[in-house]
């Protein structure tokens, strides 16, 4: 698995973007020095390959609404991803997608 620290730009609109820049460090170190960040999912798909999902993870409480206003870019290709599941639990939060990296 790996993790990504998150880098989060103000859009000024309300929104925000939120942009994974490494993955250099351990879930430990990241949960302590981030407020974001997020960690990768590999499935099996259908078509006989590899699909990626990607978990947000915050430290502040989060609801659905304070989510909608992120997008989150794909760490591989930098297309923003599709949120693909509603928030777990308030600091974890929902499944995103790349349509691109998954070729969908
Ligand atoms: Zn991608």
């Amino acid at each position: 698995m790996a993790v990504f620290d998150i880098y989060k730009t103000d859009h000024k609109d309300g929104t925000y973007g939120l942009h994974p820049c490494s993955n250099y460090y351990t879930e430990d170190y990241v949960k302590k020095y981030y407020s974001l960040y997020l960690t990768d999912e590999l499935y099996r798909n259908d078509r006989g390959g590899i699909d990626v999902y990607y978990r947000l993870h915050a430290r502040e409480p989060h609801d659905n609404n304070m989510v909608l206003a992120y997008d989150v870019y794909c760490p591989k290709c930098r297309n923003i991803m599709c949120q693909i599941t509603t928030i777990e639990d308030e600091h974890t939060l929902g499944y995103y997608e790349c349509k691109h990296c998954n070729k969908k």
